[in-house]
């Protein structure tokens, strides 16, 4: 294996929105400049969603018109429908997700919305982004979450994630990704479903793969994925936001062991990990007491250990 992995951090949107605690905008913002300045090039920043829904990400829209400042950034933002299109739009955002979860019966308990009513906003927001300017125009995802299993329906079988991703693109996202949001996926799901998905949807237009460690397996399926090819992969600093369904375990896949594991390997990440490290005394900062996870940061690098090419 060889080549350039994209660490898309997500913290700032996934790891907040699962704590009860509000992180001030100014430690957000100093969160953000950290990351970038020790490497990371794509952070998803904030949820365009009803501040009464998420207050803890009421301030996104000043949120990514910051990160927009911060040269070589790409700027993700999650949106829930075309409302929070517009507003991602009208802040700058460079990339914009829509989660289109593949359990309906967890579609409609988060987003009270079924699959066809996801899929008719998708087409707003496609016939929306296709009326602007390509130089104002993000890159769009849908992401499939709940893809792997889900704690409500149980197990998700395959013929739906496919089906779903072909009418996400059908509707008019540029790309599709897989997201674990339960803990379900196992290396042996992760390499058929990323396979048989791009088969589907298009070898580019596979986004990434979103995983979690809910229980312990959120690496093993990172190797998997880099097996089949994949270069994306989103994980969240310090793990945080923990999972509400597993005491004691980090949700999603944490930043610095993920970023350890790629270059441990010889694979090229950008990322500068003794100053990725440092990054979590600002959020320990802005939230005390806020459980923060991961091995490397716990054990320090090894003696010896050498960053790969691109690490500065
Ligand atoms: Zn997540």
């Amino acid at each position: 294996m060889t080549g350039r992995i994209l660490i898309s951090e997500v913290g700032p949107r996934d790891g907040l929105q699962s704590i009860a605690a509000i992180m001030p905008t100014e430690a957000k913002k100093a969160w953000i400049a950290a990351e970038v300045a020790a490497g990371v090039t794509e952070i998803e920043v904030g949820s365009f969603v009803p501040a009464r829904v998420l207050p803890q990400l009421a301030d996104t829209a000043e949120v990514v018109a910051y990160a927009c400042s911060l040269p070589g950034l790409t700027v993700a933002a999650l949106v829930p429908n075309l409302k929070g299109a517009v507003a991602a739009v009208e802040a700058g955002a460079h990339k914009i997700t829509l989660p289109l979860s593949v359990s309906e019966t967890h579609s409609l308990k988060n987003l009270r919305r079924s699959h066809a009513q996801v899929l008719e906003e998708v087409r707003a927001i496609g016939a929306y982004l296709r009326s602007l300017p390509a130089a104002q125009r993000p890159r769009f995802e849908g992401g499939l979450s709940t893809a792997f299993g889900c704690t409500l329906e149980g197990p998700v079988p395959l013929r739906q994630v496919l089906g779903l991703g072909e009418a996400l693109m059908a509707a008019g996202a540029d790309e599709v990704g897989l997201a674990d949001t339960t803990g379900y996926a196992d290396p042996t799901a992760v390499r058929e479903r990323v396979t048989r998905l791009r088969e589907v949807v298009g070898q580019h237009a596979f986004a990434g793969l979103h995983l979690h460690n809910t229980r312990g397996l959120g690496l093993a399926n990172v190797l998997a994925g880099l097996e089949v090819g994949v270069t994306t992969f989103d994980s969240s600093l310090g793990g945080l936001g923990g999972c509400p369904f597993a005491p004691g375990a980090s949700g999603n896949v944490v930043t610095e062991d993920l970023a350890f594991m790629l270059q441990s390997m010889g694979l090229e990440t950008g990322i500068d990990l003794p100053r990725l490290l440092e990054v979590r005394t600002v959020i320990q900062a802005a939230l005390p007491g806020e459980p923060l996870y991961g091995f490397t940061p716990e054990a320090g690098l090894p003696l010896g250990f050498k960053q790969t090419e691109g690490g500065s």
